[in-house]
């Protein structure tokens, strides 16, 4: 396998002086500008090259900057802009109802401007040096493990490597660069004037601009909208780099080679990634028998065989060997985590954890650091003592576990005791692991309280969850119910809530009668204002004198604004987007937090469903949830028939999942190297316990781990976590997941056992985490610096001696660039007035609970060509790059990113397609209102309804299904999910990002 996956050479030299205007000192352009109004999309046109024209911008607004424009050919549209620019206007779009991705970005008008071409010569350049980058060795992202010799990266090409000739590509000289313009922040103001549309498919004919979207000059920005007065805080080290988000957008000034059309096979893929390591390990036995072994990609099914390690289902990490010491560490900056899932499912044709229960003795552990006896122990003398892997201390064997030892020190026990062959177990607590120490916990409980003000009456939301509840009552065995009115809660005299309460194993009694009597009770309420903290006290203090764990599922529709704890005010405020202040939008107000830690204390976690139709402040009512590993879902301006399928579906997995209550979290390392942060939907009190009211199958929680000493390359890097909690049975109990990886002296060691998935989602957690204290800016360039000097380090250190232009990328994470630009264009962290910003936070609670599956499709959806299925196999078509140029205008594919369905509709996709979809006999009868596929009796409507359950399953969200038609306008909903183009709200393309990052490694290594 390669090391040296990727190579190429770069446009521009290192010399070159601001050069795109990225990372020149005296640019005013900062990494992802992303709250500049001037950003504007462009589509990427087949066969002109990928100019792009800013999005709905109409003429050009100035003249275009001279020179920068090197590189702007995909990324004029990014730029960012200065005091005294004309921005773009995006007029504030309504939020739409909820009927796509969740958050609103365009009006729906009739007509979508994709705007499109653009004078595409600056394309030329970095087309010629896209097309002849090399790739080679597009192996599985996952390299075995090898005794390659470090530092000679191109020992390990494969035998595609390519004639050298193609290794290295034209470099135009320097000199013949043009200088960047003197203020090239400006470029915006220089988008060409539209031409002639040619649209995607090369169907001609003007694109009539979007009303809504079009620029008008000379117009002054949006109310609450001032860009111009963006404060990016204090410079950091990394405030060198700049995203191509912020390039300068302008017509080139290149003076290239005549232009050719730009190649994005020449660079890394995700899907060729994703296609091999499935070619390579799919459908196989992966048994984990190996410390330090790269498992399997998560989009890869295979069957995983606990031979002694943790599956990579329930741990999964950054890389499987740990550079030796701080220094290597410090040099390579990259990061040492591991994402812990610790009650993922696992698919039925592997086996479910073992319990093993010492009776009164309980678990067996080391004296001196609290390990569990796992596979990592070594037995010595004759099998009396045994040497803790974690903290070498002897430990005497206590008599009732003692078993000899075989020819090779291994007690002749080893296969039939889980905690002696196993990477994954459980152990049944003693009563020294309870709440009270002297009594067992009753089985944890459910509450339900519904909002049901006046809007949640009319609306028939209450009745639609009183009905659903008789009938998941009837899933839920041993289920009895208490009800009450909170009016014995003083800040409650409103009668505007209804609570009750499941707790299992009490009696059922009659509560259809009572679920059938809520709505009508209320029926006439006229009750607006509601409360939110009271309620969640509410719900905590009867699990409280319940003595047991329990989860809340609130159901709430509107700010909680009347008088009382937690009362909420709109602080939604546009114009800190961008500005220091920024963060502040993510921080929570009032007293939630206190509230939130009563919650984990007493095992209380609170499931939210949310239906707002205007702002929430998701920041400050998720945060409970977010802290007591709660669920947050979301349904935008809820309509009760086309809604309701999506949030019944939601609330239906919710109470079946399989989950741990009053939770404890604890990861031991061995020696040299500890757990310092932690992200996730969990409570921290102290440095090393992470506490979750409660745990389930889907949340995950990220662990960074830092050296502290030197590791040793013998006994390698193991980790041991173990969650303490209580089962939906009531019984107490110890889930233990081991891990062992590799050290190693030589850095090649660690990128060769990269996992790009692993690494996105540790990217993305800890930048989530980071918006609450810091400017967006600064985490921006922190993820941005950070990566390009993961990647100059391999080059300087790793790779055979190339040309300082050279781009070199390890095979393991080669598509990093791809997944590191995604995450800096998500909505998180693009701060545009367009995107409401409670959805931003409800995205960013999302994401921080999230394990490597989920992140891995959320920021890089699937995108599946369903137009030509096999329909003879049952397996999933192979899924295209998510990029315009992959779509054809007789194709239908479907993309889903796990929030997100869309099904896209070519405009000359086959009426037999159609017919056999959605029994329509044209295009134009397509009903894009559909959110489901009708059942229909052909081969191909079932094939796909089979592949749309299939991604469905998988995922914690149900995702309702949008149905797009090409050049109609929800197609512009459909587009930000292709994320290696650009994106309307101002992130860069793929190639736009790999050429920048290209520039940092250049820079750092000069
Ligand atoms: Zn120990």
């Amino acid at each position: 396998m390669s090391q040296q996956g990727y190579v190429a050479a770069p446009p521009y030299s290192q010399s070159q002086p601001g050069i795109g205007g990225f990372g020149s000192p005296n640019s005013s352009l900062h990494y992802g500008h992303y709250g500049d109004p001037n950003s504007s999309y462009s589509a990427p046109q087949p066969g002109v090259s990928k100019s792009t024209v800013p999005f709905g911008s109409p003429a050009p607004v100035g003249p275009p900057p001279p020179g920068a424009q090197q590189f702007s050919q995909t990324s004029f549209q990014n730029g960012s802009g200065t005091p005294g620019q004309q921005p773009h206007r995006f007029q504030g779009p309504s939020p739409p109802s909820n009927t796509g991705p969740s958050y609103p970005p365009y009006s729906h008008q009739s007509q979508a401007a994709f705007p499109s071409t653009a004078p595409a010569s600056s394309t030329a350049q970095l087309a010629d040096q896209l097309n002849s980058m090399q790739i080679n060795s597009y192996g599985p992202g996952t390299a075995p493990s090898s005794a390659v010799s470090p530092g000679h990266p191109a020992a390990f090409q494969g035998p595609r490597l390519l004639p050298p000739s193609q290794q290295q590509m034209g470099l135009p000289p320097a000199a013949q660069l043009p200088p960047p313009p003197a203020n090239s922040v400006n470029g915006l103001c220089a988008q060409p004037a539209l031409p002639p549309m040619a649209r995607q498919g090369g169907i001609p004919g003007p694109v009539p601009p979007n009303p809504n979207l079009q620029h008008l000059p000379g117009q002054p920005p949006g109310p609450g909208y001032h860009p111009q007065q963006a404060n990016y805080g204090p410079q950091m080290a990394a405030s060198q780099l700049s995203y191509p988000g912020a390039f300068p957008g302008s017509p080139a000034q290149l003076s290239g080679p005549p232009q050719k059309k730009l190649d994005p096979d020449s660079i890394p893929s995700p899907i060729q990634v994703i296609e091999n390591d499935k070619a390579a390990r799919g459908g196989q036995v992966y048994a984990t028998n190996t410390r330090g072994q790269v498992p399997p990609l998560v989009t890869t099914n295979c069957v995983i065989q606990d031979q002694g390690h943790a599956s990579p289902r329930y741990m999964r990490c950054s890389t499987y060997c740990f550079p030796l010491t701080a220094d290597m560490a410090r040099q390579a900056r990259i990061p040492l985590a591991a994402v812990i899932q610790p009650f993922a499912a696992v698919p039925p044709n592997e086996t479910p954890l073992y319990l093993v229960n010492h009776g009164e003795t309980g678990p067996i552990r080391c004296n001196r650091c609290k390990a569990y006896m796992c596979p990592f122990m070594q037995f010595i003398e004759g099998g009396r003592r045994y040497q803790c892997g974690f903290c070498n201390c002897i430990n005497d064997v206590p008599p009732f576990f003692f078993q000899h030892l075989d020819h090779v020190g291994r007690r002749i026990d080893h296969y039939e005791r889980p905690e002696l062959s196993l990477g994954s177990y459980e152990y049944v607590a003693t009563l020294d692991y309870c709440r009270v120490s002297t009594k067992p916990p009753k089985p944890p409980a459910f509450i339900f309280m519904i909002d049901v003000s006046y809007r949640n009456i009319k609306s028939g939301l209450v009745k639609l969850i009183c009905d659903e509840l008789k009938t998941l009552l009837d899933k839920l065995p041993r289920i009895g119910h208490d009800f009450e009115e909170n009016k014995r809660h003083e800040w409650n005299n409103k009668k505007h809530l209804a609570v009750w309460k499941l707790e299992w194993g009490k009696q059922r009694w009659n509560e259809s009668n009572l679920l059938d009597q809520i709505p009508e009770l209320f029926a006439d309420t006229n009750e607006s204002e509601t409360i939110f903290a009271p309620v969640i006290q509410a719900g905590m203090e009867a699990l409280k004198a319940a003595e047991c764990a329990g989860k809340l599922f609130i159901f709430h529709s509107s700010l909680p604004t009347a008088e009382a704890p937690g009362k909420l005010k709109n602080r939604d405020d546009k114009k800190l987007l961008n500005t220091d202040k920024e963060k502040t939008l993510f921080q929570p107000q009032g007293n939630y937090e206190a509230l939130a830690k009563d919650c984990v204390a007493n095992g209380c976690c609170v499931n939210l469903f949310l239906f707002p139709n205007q702002y929430m402040d998701v920041a400050s009512m998720g945060l409970v949830t977010m802290y007591t590993g709660g669920t947050l879902y979301k349904y935008n301006n809820f309509q009760l028939e086309t809604d309701s399928p999506q949030f019944l579906s939601d609330l239906r997995k919710d109470i079946q999942k399989k989950m741990g209550f009053d939770a404890t979290m604890r990861v031991r390392t061995s020696t040299g190297f500890r757990a310092t942060d932690f992200f996730g939907a969990i409570y921290m009190n102290n440095t090393t316990d992470v506490e979750m009211a409660a745990v389930d199958c889907d949340k995950a929680v990220t662990v960074e781990f830092k050296h502290d000493d030197k590791l040793n390359e013998d006994t390698g890097a193991l980790i041991q976590c173990a969650v303490l909690y209580t089962s939906m049975s009531g019984q107490r109990r110890i889930r233990i997941h081991n891990l062992g990886l590799n050290c190693s002296s030589q850095l090649a060691d660690v990128y060769r056992t990269c996992e790009t998935d692993a690494l996105i989602n540790f990217f993305a957690k800890s930048a989530f985490k980071a918006v609450l204290s810091q400017p967006l800016k600064t985490v921006r360039d922190i993820l941005m610096n950070q990566t390009a000097h993961m990647l100059a380090c391999y080059k300087k250190n790793c790779a055979s001696p190339a040309a300082v232009s050279q781009l070199i990328l390890p095979d393991t994470v080669k598509v990093l660039p791809v997944y590191m630009n995604c995450l800096l264009k998500s909505c998180v962290l693009a701060g545009r007035p367009e995107i409401p910003t409670d959805e931003r936070a409800f995205h960013r609670q999302l994401v921080m609970a999230m394990g490597v599956a989920d992140t891995q499709l959320y920021f890089y959806p699937l995108l599946l060509p369903i137009h030509s299925l096999d329909l003879k196999s049952d397996a999933v078509p192979a899924a295209v790059r998510c990029s315009e140029e992959r779509l054809s205008e007789g194709g239908a594919f479907l993309l889903a990113n796990g929030l997100s369905m869309f099904l896209w509709l070519g405009a000359s996709v086959s009426p037999e397609l159609i017919q056999g979809l959605f029994n329509v006999p044209s295009f134009a009868h397509i009903s894009t209102e559909a959110i489901s596929l009708p059942n229909l009796d052909n081969p191909f409507s079932k094939k796909l309804k089979h592949i749309l359950e299939q991604i469905q399953s998988q995922k914690p969200y149900t995702m309702k299904l949008m149905i797009v038609k090409q050049r109609e306008q929800p197609e512009m909903l459909f587009r930000q999910f292709l994320v290696e183009d650009k994106n309307i709200y101002g992130g860069a393309s793929y190639v736009d990002f790999l050429v920048c990052i290209h520039k940092e490694i250049s820079q750092l290594l000069s």
